[in-house]
């Protein structure tokens, strides 16, 4: 983490002993702070925060933030509660189109797509639904795709010691639709692989044409 040298020792502190900002959260600026924040920001765009449109906005952009990057103050242990389990397979498992919300770090704007996520297991396999929820916790945080991507197949292999890992990200940002380029329909994909996903071209080829194959059931 880079720390302007401006940055009040308080805060240097507080980042200091929360490194990872993974578990316990201590936010060294008050929610009062925040809110009044957010007001200016309204004044700045020469809006009136004051009428009735407005007067709880503050409060209300606040918490919306709150719950977008409230993945920081996750950890993958309590995410997971135990759903690790012993299971002789080295069959692929794809759990594709996993809805993804997230935020992109240099606009504060949504990134909106989905996540197919795949692993061969190695005697251990994990809740289906968990690695959903792994896709949550790094989705709601400030991000750039290709981060997302890369924690969540280390997050997997971290956790699991598979054969291998493969995260594919299909996503559209609201700042390239919205603004700037003003592209709407663009997508951008990423991929991660790990293992034998890099290893092998012919596992890689087999989840990716599994991930092509578009069911008609929903
Ligand atoms: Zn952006």
């Amino acid at each position: 983490m880079t720390l302007s040298k401006s940055e009040p020792t308080a805060i240097k502190q507080i980042k200091d002993s929360f490194p990872n900002l993974t578990t316990e959260h201590k936010s060294p600026v008050s929610e009062k702070d925040m809110i009044q924040a957010v007001r200016t920001l309204l004044l700045g765009l020469g809006e009136d925060p004051d009428r009735e449109g407005l007067k709880d906005t503050p409060k209300r952009v606040v918490k919306a933030l709150q719950f977008l990057t409230s993945g920081y103050h996750q950890s993958l242990d309590e995410l997971l509660n135990g759903a690790v389990f012993h299971e002789d397979t080295d069959e692929m498992v794809l759990v594709r189109d996993i809805d993804l919300f997230s935020s992109c770090e240099h606009h504060i704007l949504p990134i909106l797509g989905r996540a197919h996520v795949a692993y061969i297991p190695d005697g251990t396999v994990i809740g289906l639904s968990k690695i959903a929820r792994i896709c949550e916790m790094y989705a709601r945080r400030l991000q750039v795709q290709e981060r997302l991507t890369s924690q969540i197949a280390d997050a997997i292999q971290g956790l699991l010691k598979p054969k291998g890992v493969a995260v594919v990200i299909e996503a559209t940002h609201m700042c390239m639709v919205m603004r700037g380029v003003q592209k709407p329909g663009s997508w951008t994909s990423t991929s991660a692989v790990r293992g034998v996903f890099a290893e092998d071209a012919k596992t890689r080829q087999e989840f990716m044409s599994l991930i092509r194959h578009n069911p008609n059931f929903h």
